[in-house]
């Protein structure tokens, strides 16, 4: 991977995505959709409001065209073209004037960090509101302001993308990033680009595992593609949630809810032997759509994969959380290190020694040999001994590996030159 123009490749769309107003629902939702589209060929689901979904209703479809304060003197001083963070996401439409007094029970702001724009949202209360730095709020005089928001607020449609690229079998890795929140970069446009270029590659690779990408709302998203497709929910045996990708921070992972699946063993493997700094936190019921993957219920092995974690930079959810605060750098890191994870996953099998009663002699057969001349030659020999000592039909090549403290790829490419050489047999399960 040209990981210096991959980055910038990444960048150049989350540039493209930046200015749009996306929501749960409505028109910035389905441009998103559509610029996905021009990377991976998407399916796209319209599902209508009103539809019931598990305890949840599909809400009215927003969309927004206009909206503006003006001051006592008549002068715009707040204006939806300017930022799209500027509007209370959802708001209902207004037009009306009113005093400066009644007005700051609209407005919403951060006095930590008076020059940015907080995003504030009201999906499911019917309000209307404007964010703004909070250095604005104070300059505020006496006097009636007009206020205008130009939304509506109808049936229509909740809306989806769904890629679904087959594998050998139907056994399905899940990939699903939100696509609801407006201008915010690491929250979650990084999450999105790193999953359009995932399945681009893997698009091009000859696969085990089937893999589905889901670009949906937060919540309500995961919450309604899980009603609509529960028989096929036991299809997925390993997932990850993609945010806040892009960043400088360290990769955070935090669990599945059972804390101990395959694919929770395989991130922390990548991010271990990265010698890089991370953390790897337990699953808690708070987060992004591994909450609705993870409800007992379902208790699917869906981890979600960050850089700095919500809430753990002050930048989450405000107007600074933009095209400086991620970079191409992260963002190609961060997929390097999902096909990283994928390498795993796609690998991970378990094998018999077909020479179990002591040592087979590799010398004679000229193993050594085949691996000769790589850097690691040593850890190459250790990583056959491993391999032939613990592949007993019980041990998976990530037992092994976990054990061994060798690379996964060390290992997975031992068990190769094993197989290849009539001493190792993949174990059925059939
Ligand atoms: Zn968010």
């Amino acid at each position: 991977m040209d990981t210096a123009n991959v980055g910038e490749e990444m960048y150049r769309f989350v540039t493209d995505l930046f200015p749009i107003c996306r929501s749960i629902t409505g028109k910035g939702v389905r441009e998103t959709l559509a610029l996905i589209q021009k990377h991976t060929p998407l399916d796209i689901h319209e599902i209508p409001s009103g539809t019931r979904v598990f305890d949840w209703i599909v809400p009215k479809e927003w969309n927004i065209r206009e909206a503006w304060i003006k001051d006592p003197a008549g002068k715009k001083i707040i204006d939806f073209q300017n930022s799209n963070l500027h509007v209370l996401n959802y708001s209902t439409p207004v037009h009306a004037t009113l005093s400066v007094e009644d007005l700051k029970k609209h407005l919403y702001s951060l006095p930590e960090h008076s020059d940015w724009i907080p995003y504030r949202t009201s999906y499911y209360s019917s309000n209307w509101g404007f964010c703004l730095p909070y250095n604005q709020l104070l300059t505020l005089p006496e006097g009636e302001y007009e206020v205008f928001i130009d939304s509506s607020l109808e049936d229509g449609h909740l809306t989806y993308g769904e890629y679904y690229l087959r594998g050998e079998t139907e056994a399905e890795v899940l990939i699903s990033a939100h696509i609801c929140h407006p201008s915010l970069a690491n929250d979650n446009l990084s999450g999105i680009a790193v999953a359009v270029f995932l399945a681009n590659y893997l698009s091009k690779l000859s696969l085990r595992y089937s893999y589905r990408f889901l670009f949906i709302p937060g919540t309500i998203g995961s919450i309604t593609w899980l009603s609509l497709n529960e028989p096929k929910v036991s299809r997925i045996k390993h997932g990850l949630v993609f945010t806040s990708l892009g960043d400088s921070g360290k990769f955070t992972y935090k669990k599945s809810r059972r804390g101990d699946t395959e694919i929770d063993r395989a991130v922390a493997e990548i991010l271990k032997k990265s010698g890089e700094a991370f953390e790897i936190c337990d699953f808690s019921p708070y987060g992004y759509d591994e909450r609705q993957f993870c409800s007992p219920g379902f208790n699917l092995p869906v981890g979600c994969l960050m850089r700095t974690p919500h809430g753990e930079y002050a930048e989450y959810h405000t107007s600074a959380d933009n095209l400086d605060f991620v970079r191409p750098e992260y963002l190609a890191d961060s997929l390097s290190k999902c096909l990283a994870i994928v390498e795993i996953i796609e690998a991970n099998r378990v094998y018999w020694n077909l020479n179990p009663k002591c040592e087979p002699q590799l010398g004679k057969r000229g193993i050594y040999s085949q691996i000769g001349g790589q850097t690691d030659g040593k850890s190459q020999e250790l990583a056959l001994l491993w391999v032939l000592n613990l592949s007993d039909g019980k041990n998976s090549l990530l037992d092994i590996t976990e054990r061994s403290g060798l690379k996964f790829s060390a290992i997975s490419s031992a068990a190769q030159t094993l197989c290849k050489n009539g001493l190792l047999r993949e174990h059925s399960n059939g």
